[in-house]
């Protein structure tokens, strides 16, 4: 961290800054040029970073200028090698592409099971299904609930493929735990800080979806959380951000895919159906996701999207899925096939 000091400021303001720096346990290193002076503040800073930062309310100070990122378990300077995210077999965040995929939510046991199995057959690694739906209006589909979430186990064991659902309240965290493999923290709980230190003691791995108006470094700080509280298994998912623009229902933000691999040795997914919006658009996005470096994919996928409680616009059908594994197959250059790994709950799907 960097203390400007104001051009004539004087030497017991200067002696005061330093004198708060060395209380908050930190060094203080002194740049004297002819105009004014710079104060470099070495040390354990993320721990007093709110109180070096009031400094700016010093007498004499110009600016407080934050050299390392607020969030450190997170990035890369911290760890260098990409962390690889098992979920029950499934590697997200190595060589291969990750397909998620499943309906917007769980609507009956026919519905989980069609859906899964089409999405295996076409080279889907983990099964989607929301049980807890996280709606903007009260009157709104919202989800089967414990029903779902025994769908969910059911039909994850006769695929054998890992379940990803979401958990949206503090208190299901056991129940969701025990049916599902991952943890989804939706977009609108990004920032649920009980939630998150809850979730730091799971042992599931998370998926935390990047709210709808974070900043990535917000998002990173909700990921931060998660490490912190001990959960290091963390997937981040880009799926949209609010602007003006209304013709598609969030605005993908592919350039924090590409920035947050670099400022974090985490893996990032991206969501084109809730970016999108619009059924038609999800293919273009998600090859143009892979392209820009995402580690895998959120799909939904409905057998009849007209007929879906929720999200349906923006669900592939089971043929329009298959359609779009194909494309993503031809563009990582050769076709992808199915076949189960020795040991393991899941598929692994192979360029070959
Ligand atoms: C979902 O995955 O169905 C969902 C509700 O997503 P988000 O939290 O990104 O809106
Ligand atoms: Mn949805």
């Amino acid at each position: 961290m960097l203390i400007k000091m104001m051009a004539r400021a004087e030497e017991e303001q200067v002696a005061h800054v330093i004198e708060r720096i060395q209380e908050c346990g930190c060094q203080a290193h002194l740049s004297r040029g002819v105009e004014r002076t710079v104060i470099g503040v070495v040390g354990n800073t993320y721990e007093h970073r709110n109180e070096l930062e009031a400094l700016l309310a010093a007498p004499g100070v110009e600016e407080v200028i934050p050299i390392a990122h607020p969030f450190k378990l997170v990035s890369r300077d911290f760890r260098q090698e990409r962390t690889v995210v098992d979920v029950s077999g499934v590697r997200i965040g190595g060589d291969e592409l990750v397909v998620m995929a499943g309906p917007c939510s769980v609507e009956s046991r026919e519905q989980i099971l069609e859906t899964a199995r089409a999405v295996k057959a076409a080279g889907a690694h983990i099964l989607r299904g929301g049980a807890y739906k996280p709606r903007t209006s009260p009157y709104d589909f919202q989800g089967l609930g414990l029903q779902a979430l025994k769908f969910l186990k059911e039909v994850g064991e006769i695929t054998k493929l890992p379940v990803v659902t979401e958990v949206l309240a503090t208190e299901d965290v056991e129940q969701v735990s025990e049916h599902a493999d991952m943890l989804q923290v939706g977009a609108r709980n990004m920032q649920n800080f009980p939630l998150l230190r809850r979730l730091a003691r799971t042992p599931r791995p998370i998926l935390l979806k990047r709210a709808p108006s974070a900043t990535v470094k917000e998002w990173l700080l909700a990921a931060e959380y998660l490490l912190a509280g001990g959960n290091p298994n963390v997937v981040l998912c880009e799926r949209g951000i609010k602007t003006f623009e209304t013709e598609t229902r969030n605005t993908l933000d592919l350039a924090a895919v590409a920035l947050v691999k670099e400022l974090s040795h985490l893996p990032v997914v991206v969501d084109p159906s809730h970016a999108t919006g619009r059924r038609s658009l999800v293919p273009a996005v998600s090859r143009a996701a892979v392209a820009v470096g995402a580690d895998g994919l959120l799909i939904e996928v409905h057998p009849c999207p007209e007929r879906a409680l929720s999200d349906g616009p923006q669900s592939l059908d089971l043929p329009g899925f298959a359609q779009l594994m194909h494309s993503l197959a031809e563009m990582r250059g050769g076709a992808f096939q199915t076949r189960d790994r020795p040991g393991s709950k899941a598929n692994v799907l192979e360029a070959e």
